[in-house]
């Protein structure tokens, strides 16, 4: 093939225009996510990578035919531009959901977004000057990061243990903060079975949270993509349920209904939620008609509530399979979190074994994960790797840890052959 016949991103493997991007678009890489799902898609490997929700669960017929009569019957509006801080008939039905978590929030509140990923890059744009500090949990969900870093904020990691955030880790991040002659604009938090760690936020914790916030003036931005989805009890209070004032609640149809209808939403006190709406309309001038009348249609007409417990039934099935498997194979050394909910378990290598080094030797063995330096803004947390379990079935689930712990296995063996790997000591 000559150089004119290939396509042009094939053609130019150097970037003419290098010298001309916004200092910004410098700190725009490939997540580790990205870059793996090409790999992880090919049906011989295990996916344990990519955080789809599993969508064949969902009753597409009933759906599909909701769609077509939104279409016949309100098309004129469904397929129209509407206002950017979204449909009045979808965020009175957002607040029917999110009093599932005991948050009274009035549809005035609200600002609906290209699910909640839009809304981090928004609240983003509007709080975010370059080298601003932002408060996150360690590890972090990449999405997040990535759209932190886009507008070059500098990330301050807190730590986190199995009952979440470390409220006393969090006063030291701020002192620390403070000492250093500066002031965080937020804490970035995802209270309920985070992405990627698996913890959920202690309800003990969740005041102690909230007043050190408080008392530092320190806004938060509460993400919780996951909070329906818990397998045990009734759905844990939101912190934005205890403070309006302080508080930015993200929430997303994501998981709960459907990923592509990209519906979510931002709870904001007015100020913000004003800014957020301005800031969206340059965006996008309005988000879409048809994805909002779906899912306000969806809410209004078919059973959401069974759904989601039909959805928990099927992620707390594959949370079984998950930790049946990583209890009966994984080799000594290995350390994993317990979720009680969401779609994920944070896995701790044995010492001197790294997860990124392993990566394309797992992919080999035909199982694919997420390092877990993605989830680090400072490219730490090499050790660990993050295990997805919302999509395979809990045969392959079994199937692909079976072929984990076998790498992991060799892994342990060179180590004690050869010691680790250069730069991971
Ligand atoms: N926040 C967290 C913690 C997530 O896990 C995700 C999806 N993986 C998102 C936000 C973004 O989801 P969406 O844009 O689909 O709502």
């Amino acid at each position: 093939m000559t150089a004119e016949a290939q396509p042009a991103s094939q053609r130019q493997r150097i970037d003419p225009y290098v010298g001309q991007y916004a200092e910004r678009a410098v700190g725009m890489v490939a997540s580790e996510i990205r870059a793996l799902f090409a790999v992880a898609a090919r049906p011989e490997i295990v996916s344990l990578a990519g955080g789809s929700p599993y969508l064949a669960a969902l009753p597409l017929d009933a759906v599909g035919s909701m769609i077509g009569r939104l279409i016949a019957d309100h098309g004129e509006v469904a397929l129209q531009y509407c206002t950017a801080q979204g449909d009045a008939g979808l965020r009175e039905r957002i607040c029917d959901v999110m009093a599932l978590e005991q948050v009274r929030a009035h549809p005035d509140e609200i600002v609906v977004t290209v699910g909640s990923q839009q809304a981090l890059d928004l609240l983003a744009r509007i709080f975010i000057d370059p080298g601003d500090v932002i408060l996150a949990e360690a590890p972090s969900y990449v999405g997040a990061l990535g759209a932190f870093a886009s507008y070059q904020a500098a990330v301050v990691h807190v730590a986190m243990d199995e009952h979440g955030l470390i409220p006393a880790a969090l006063d030291e991040a701020i002192r620390r903060t403070a000492a250093a002659g500066r002031r965080a604009k937020f804490l970035y938090t995802v209270p309920n079975f985070h992405n990627p760690a698996g913890v959920t936020l202690a309800a003990a914790r969740r005041p102690q949270i909230l007043d050190i916030c408080q008392r530092a003036g320190l806004l938060v931005i509460e993400d919780n993509p996951y909070g329906l989805l818990g397998f045990d009890g009734e759905p844990m209070q939101a912190l934005r349920a205890d403070d309006d004032e302080g508080v930015v609640y993200l929430g997303t149809f994501s998981k709960t209904f459907a990923a592509g209808v990209r519906v979510g939403w931002a709870v904001a006190p007015a100020a913000i939620r004003d800014k957020l709406i301005l800031a969206a309309e340059s965006a996008v001038l309005c988000h879409s008609s048809f994805s909002q009348l779906t899912v306000r249609e969806y809410l209004t007409t078919q059973p959401w509530l069974e759904q989601i417990k039909d959805f928990r039934e099927l992620y707390r099935e594959r949370r079984d399979a998950t930790l049946n498997a990583l209890d009966t194979m994984m080799p000594a050394g290995c350390h994993w979190t317990r979720p009680g909910g969401g779609f994920y378990v944070w896995l701790k290598l044995p010492d001197g074994v790294d997860a990124k080094a392993m990566l394309p030797r797992a992919i080999a063995s035909r199982v694919a994960y997420v390092p877990g330096t993605g989830f680090y803004a400072d490219g730490s947390g090499g050790q660990y790797a993050r295990l997805c379990y919302s999509f395979p079935s809990p045969d392959r689930i079994r199937e692909g840890i079976r072929r984990l712990a076998s790498v992991i296995e060799t892994e342990i063996e060179l180590r004690d052959d050869f010691g680790p790997a250069p730069g991971i000591r």
